[in-house]
Order: structure tokens, then sequence, then C-alpha cells
């Protein structure tokens, strides 16, 4: 499963899968099947959007039933007749059938209006109306629908026969159009891999807001703050800060930037259950973390680059090559696996790290473009 896809133009973000819509269809058919009993009816699918739904639901179907599709077409009539709309594909004869249609979603209910105004004229038994999904939102119509698989907020989505543009039939689960929620990107590397000077740029181009917890931790130290004398005996060291500390002085600058557009976390996470802090408080908020993107570098060329750096960073970090080695101890036994869990999410992009700072931006930039 892929967390976000592209149609057309537009990006669209995993929303619910088909386990959600099997145990949906389940459940309808089984009300469908309880009120009508023996009886055999003619299911009418509203094409183009409702065929897989169609498909699934008359599997599941216990007992004999009929199944035929139909299209509403509006074409314009006469100035007296205004927008005429029709029924294409009908040639069974209804009489005295109990009909079920078969939506794959109601929204506005103006398709809703058209159907039963055409199927009011004919001499069935009975009329009932089952939609895969319902937008209670927006649905203003007084028209009954019997029967409901899932109701969602107003949002705009595609999959599972449902299209954008013609596209995003054939997806399985469903996808919703992203809209303008925050970017919020976990810039990730080992020490010395360039992920602060290349935040530094970024944050510009996207108007992001860039979280440090090592320069929070730094400032914190120099101004001789509590959070800063209990970092400086682990940072010191090249030890992790314990996750509790991090992961509250995290939150909080977050909840500092209340309308940001999204942040680039830089240091952050660096160990699993920060991870799923993360996660969780972003979840909270109607957020989510977009995307990790790596910079990858062999080990041997950070060395030499955290020791050039700390010729002049003033950093007591980056001075001897014991605490350097003990920084890349303490990321590849807790953080390294941060990627494994990003992976788990479809959501790690390892860039190449080695090359200009500007060839860098420039491979950071294409995979920021996607999110
Ligand atoms: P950095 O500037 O990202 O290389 O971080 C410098 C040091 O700050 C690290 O070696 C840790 O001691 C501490 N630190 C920064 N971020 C974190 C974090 N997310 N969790 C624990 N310690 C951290």
């Amino acid at each position: 499963m892929k967390q976000t896809i592209k149609l057309h133009d537009k990006f669209f973000n995993y929303y619910l899968g088909k386990e959600k819509i099997d145990l949906a269809i389940q459940s309808l058919v089984q009300q469908v099947h309880d009120d009508l009993g023996d009886e055999i009816p003619v299911f009418i699918g509203i094409l183009n959007g409702s065929f897989m739904f169609v498909a699934d639901f008359i599997r599941e179907y216990p007992s004999d039933c009929e199944v035929t599709f139909v299209k509403l077409a509006s074409y314009e009539g006469t100035k007296s007749t205004g927008v005429v709309n029709e029924l294409v594909g009908l040639s069974e004869d209804l009489t005295d059938r109990t009909v079920v249609i078969l939506e794959d979603i109601i929204d506005t209910g103006n398709t809703l209006v058209k159907i039963y105004e055409i199927f009011d004229k004919l001499p069935i038994k009975q009329l009932r109306l089952a939609t895969l999904f319902f937008k209670p939102e927006v649905f203003k119509k007084a028209l009954p629908i019997d029967y409901i698989g899932i109701s969602i907020p107003d949002r705009f989505i595609v999959g599972y026969g449902l299209d954008y543009d013609g596209l995003g039939r054939n997806l399985k689960d469903i996808y919703e159009l992203k809209t303008n929620r925050m970017k919020n990107i976990v810039l990730f590397g080992p020490p010395g891999a360039g992920k602060g000077t290349q935040a530094n740029i970024l944050k510009d181009t996207y108007k992001l807001i860039h979280i440090s917890t090592g320069d929070i931790f730094r400032d914190n130290i120099k101004n001789n703050t509590e959070l800063g004398i209990i970092a400086k005996r682990f940072m010191d060291k090249g030890d992790l800060v314990p996750d509790s500390i991090t992961i509250e002085m995290l939150k909080d600058v977050v909840n500092k930037h209340r309308t940001a557009k999204g942040f680039i976390f830089d240091g952050f996470p660096r160990t699993t259950s920060q991870a799923e802090a993360l996660d969780k408080f972003l979840a909270e908020k109607g957020e989510q973390i977009n995307g990790m993107v790596a910079l990858e570098v062999p080990q041997d060329l950070l060395v030499a680059r955290i020791l050039e750096r700390g010729k002049t960073s003033g950093r007591p970090d980056d001075q001897k090559e014991k605490k350097i080695r003990n920084r890349f101890n303490e990321y590849h036994t807790k953080t390294e696996i941060l990627k494994d869990y990003y992976q788990a999410q479809n959501k790690y992009f390892g860039i190449n790290g080695v090359g200009t700072i500007e060839e860098i931006t420039q491979r950071l930039k294409e995979v920021f473009d996607k999110f």
C-alpha cells in the first residue's frame, strides 16, 4: 500500500483500506438480505463508480438475485423541459420487482434526486437504496437512504471504483485528496551528514520551521537553563539525552508555532520511542510526518567532516574522535533502525549525501516537492 499517490496533477493520501470496505459490504449485504428475505431483488449499479462495489456486494449476497447496471445521462431538452435525465442501459422489465440501487457514494444527493424521479415513474414494487460511502455533512436532500456503508467527512476520495478525472478507479484502497495540510519532514542521517546545513536552506524555500533538537539543547546549555544543565551531562560524552526530556522539549517547541505550514525535524526523532511519540503527537493535531528524507554518507567521510567542523564549531562533542565514535555508536544502536520504522509506513526516502551543498539541496528538493 502506498501512502501517497499522484493522479494527474494532484496528490492523494491513503485514507482507508480494503479490509474496512469488505466489512462495510458484509454489513450492507446482511441488512439488505435480512429485509428482503427470499425475495429475488434486482440490484442496479449506477455506473461508472459502483462497478467494484456491486461486484463485491453480489459476490457476498447469500441468495438468488439479479444484477444490472445503468448509467445516468443528462442532456439539454427543449426550452420548456430544460435538462433531461435519462437512464441508459435499463432493458429489464421491472414490473412488480423489488429494486435495490447500489451507489458508490452519495454526497450532495443530486444524483439521488434524479434516480428517485426516474424510478417513481416505473411500475416497480418497491425501491431501496444502498450506498457504500456517504457524506452526511453535505447531504441536504430529504430523501431516504436505506443502507449506508461508511460515513465519511466531506473529503474528495478516489479508489475502489471512484475516480479523479478518469484515474484511480483501479486502486484497491481509498485515497483522499491532499489539501493544505502541513508538510512535516524528518531530515535524517548520521552525525555530520549535513542535516543542519540543508535544513537551513530548505526551511526558506518551503517556508517551514526548522527544529534542530541539538541546537535547542546547545542554546539551553549556553543560557545555563535547567534543561541545559541536564542535557550537557549527556551531550558532552556524545550520549543521547533521555527520551522523556527530549520529547517534552520537542512538543513545546512545536506547540509554539501554531500557524506553521510545517516543520523540518533535524536530529529528531533519534529513537523508536521518539518516533512513536512524534506520530501520536502529530496525529492528535490531525497532522502526520510526510516523509523521512535521509542523507546517506559513508562513515569514514563523516568522521573527517566532523573533526574539520570541530575546529570552528566550538562543540565539545565535535572535537575528540572518541566522542565522535560514541555518537556514531549511539546512531547505529538507537537511531538507524528508524529507517525501518518509516520504511514500514512507505515514508523513507534515501538521498545520496555525497556532493556539493547545492547538489545535495537539489536532490532533497526533488523529494520535498513530492510531499
Ligand atoms: P546534533 O546537533 O543533532 O548532532 O545533536 C547533538 C547532541 O544533542 C546529540 O549527540 C545528543 O546528545 C543531543 N540530542 C540532540 N537531539 C537529540 C534527540 N532527539 N534525542 C536525544 N538526544 C539528542
